[in-house]
């Protein structure tokens, strides 16, 4: 049976041990265990199939792991080397579809819904392919959304292909679905939930009383339900909100008081959003009277922002119509973020977008106070 999305997870096999390997014939078939000096305290951060059968794993202690193979061969990495074989990975994945989404150096989701072909087929050219252009292995798991892929790529490893489907899932203990660690797993196993069919038989209601606000989300995984999307490479997670705030050494009511302290605020926060590559859609002005009473004022801006100015604008006007007696913090945050690469095309450049991109030049040089508009200007000379 095929799956209507059709999501496959790349996992490389023992990625670092794996890249150590390569060119070096005489450490093949002896476990190998890449990780820090064993005097140092450190872990083992990879490690070879054969060290792996020995019981040794990724983050156990290099003394502990020594124990159990004594004969390991004991390398202590190179990044440079693991990033190097990424991007031609990566390069690979990306010649199928531009819908990769990188989760770590070595592993990534991709969407292949809306091609032909069988699957698992599908999922041999891709490992084919890698292995072709890197002499390094991977498993590809396959299944109807993420969750699925990845649960078959653990299953199948190492050099593996697998489809799982929904029904498929029911006799793998708990913990083979993602998010269920050993703690929930103990807990699941006191009321006798060993298996994810078992999983089953328990109501949302049950498992959040268990589990707790996690619970919703077991109830689903359990069924091998996950809508999360699969995303392009290069996305990236925005952040909830960026701002800053001042407060004032005494309490002010008047926009001459308030607007130096609210011009830096505003140039602060317009600086994090250019130095992060983000556009925000919404400003919002908070600020706290006297009784420590906290106020937040919203607009949504005509296009997305970076510019001080912008902010300032918004927020100076949010703040002349809503501020009527004394406060002692004023500050301003943006969010509904869109990258800023995404958007250049999209919008108007603003007026501002040059002056701001020197001024960032200097400050990065010679510190945030280095150059500031004239309205905030007032605030580092008065510093109220
Ligand atoms: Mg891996």
């Amino acid at each position: 049976m095929e799956p209507d999305r059709r999501i496959l997870h790349v996992d490389m096999d023992a990625y670092f041990a794996s890249v150590e390997l390569l060119g070096r014939e005489e450490l093949h078939g002896r476990p190998v265990i890449v990780g820090g000096d064993p005097g140092f305290r450190s872990v083992v951060t990879s490690c070879t199939y054969e060290a792996r059968k020995h019981g040794v794993h990724a983050g156990m202690a290099m003394t502990r792991a020594l124990n159990l193979v004594p004969n390991a061969v004991i390398l202590s990495g190179s990044f440079a080397r693991y990033k190097t074989y990424s991007n031609r990975v990566f390069e690979v994945l990306l010649s199928f579809t531009p819908r990769v989404q990188a989760t770590s150096i070595d592993e990534a989701f991709m969407d292949l819904t809306g091609t032909s072909g069988g699957i698992i087929k599908r999922a041999r050219e891709i490992q084919k392919a890698v292995y072709d252009a890197t002499s390094l292995w991977c498993t590809v798991g396959c299944g109807p959304n993420r969750l699925l892929a990845k649960m078959a790529s653990n299953l199948n490893k190492p050099k593996g292909a697998g489809l799982l489907m929904p029904d498929d899932i029911v006799d793998l203990p708990v913990g083979a679905i993602w998010g269920i660690g050993p703690g929930t797993a103990g807990k699941l196993g006191m009321f006798g939930i060993d298996t994810i069919g078992r999983l089953r038989t328990l109501s949302r209601g049950v498992l959040r009383s268990i589990l707790g606000s996690g619970g919703e989300e077991i109830y689903r995984y359990a069924r091998g339900i996950d809508d999360r999307p699969v995303r392009f490479f290069g996305y990236r997670e925005p952040p909830k909100s960026m701002g800053h705030e001042h407060t004032f050494s005494h309490d002010v009511s008047l926009p001459e008081e308030y607007m130096p302290a609210l011009a830096m605020v505003c140039q602060k926060t317009g600086y994090r959003a250019r130095e992060g590559g983000w556009l925000g859609g919404v400003v919002t002005l908070k600020y706290r009277l006297r009784n420590m009473k906290r106020i937040t004022r919203q607009k949504i801006l005509a296009s997305p922002t970076d510019q001080d100015q912008t902010i300032l604008q918004a927020a100076e006007k949010m703040a002349r119509q809503h501020i009527d007696e004394p406060i002692r913090l004023i500050g301003v945050s943006i969010s509904h973020f869109v990258p800023s690469e995404s958007a250049q095309l999209s919008f108007f450049p603003e007026k501002t977008v040059e002056l701001n991109r020197a001024a960032d030049r200097v400050r990065n040089r010679y510190g945030d106070k280095a150059m500031v508009s004239a309205r905030s200007l007032e605030y580092i000379q008065r510093k109220c």
